[in-house]
């Protein structure tokens, strides 16, 4: 996840809310009989995948990249700082 400003490029209303969708990879063995799960490995996120990030406004979906570049178009304006979302 990058140290960028986002801003959801679908309602464009929102640049703080967030969730971040990833992937994770997780061991586990698998009783052959009984189907059973038997053991578990802590989730390890899989390397060089780009996060999806989802806007908690409208709940759009997109890469990470979408978002970033989108308020990178709109930066926000110095002047409203104080506006409130
Ligand atoms: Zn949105």
């Amino acid at each position: 996840m990058q140290e960028k400003p986002y801003f959801c490029p679908n309602c464009r209303s929102n640049r703080i809310k967030f969730s971040i969708i990833s992937s994770y990879s997780q061991r586990f063995l698998k009783d052959a009989i009984t189907g059973t799960v038997q053991q578990v490995t802590e989730p390890e996120a899989i390397e060089g995948q780009e996060p999806t990030i989802q806007c908690l406004v409208c709940q759009f979906t997109g890469n990470e990249l979408r978002f970033i570049k989108q308020a990178e178009r709109e930066p926000r304006e110095s002047t409203s700082i104080n506006t409130i979302y």
